[in-house]
């Protein structure tokens, strides 16, 4: 019957990184999961060769070096630019809002000009004290 320090129950982030500094420091671990692979929510499926982050999807950002330097001694990162892309009523629109989306969206093009036009709207709305989602 082989003996275990510790029993670990998921092999997300948090579980396979618990268990990697365990084995390093001489512990002995089972790792066990519900799921039939590891990763936890973070985990990528491969689809024709293409890595597709099965539970939504997953970026790696950190400005602590030491954290960049373990976390790629561990694997390697590919570089990635978010810049995603909304479409409504068939027109293609800058997320996140930025000068660009208003001006997009309203042909403004200084800051004051926005705020002057979500003011606007803010006042048709006022009923709404709690928005409840991007739309409010
Ligand atoms: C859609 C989405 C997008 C995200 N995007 C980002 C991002 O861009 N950047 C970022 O840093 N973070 C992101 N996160 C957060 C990130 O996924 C989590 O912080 C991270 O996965 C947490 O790791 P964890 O090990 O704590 O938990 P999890 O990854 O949830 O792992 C827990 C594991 O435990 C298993 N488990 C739970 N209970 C049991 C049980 N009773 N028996 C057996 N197994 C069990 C589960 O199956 C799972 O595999 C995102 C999360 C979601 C949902």
């Amino acid at each position: 019957m082989p003996q275990y320090d510790y029993l670990i129950v998921g092999a997300g982030l948090f579980g396979s990184m618990f268990a990697y500094r365990a084995r390093k420091a001489g512990k002995r671990c089972l790792v066990i999961d519900r799921n039939p692979h590891v990763g936890g929510g973070c985990y990528t499926e491969n689809q024709a060769g293409i890595n597709v982050h099965k539970y939504g999807p997953h970026i790696f950002h950190t400005s602590n070096q030491q954290v960049w330097d373990f976390v790629n001694s561990l694997v390697p990162f590919n570089n990635f630019v978010n810049s995603p892309v909304a479409c409504y009523k068939g027109k293609r629109y800058n997320l996140p809002f930025n000068m660009n989306t208003f001006h997009q969206l309203w042909g403004v093009s200084t800051p004051e000009e926005a705020k002057a036009i979500i003011e606007r709207q803010r006042a048709e709305y006022a009923d709404i004290e709690e928005p409840k989602n991007l739309e409010e």
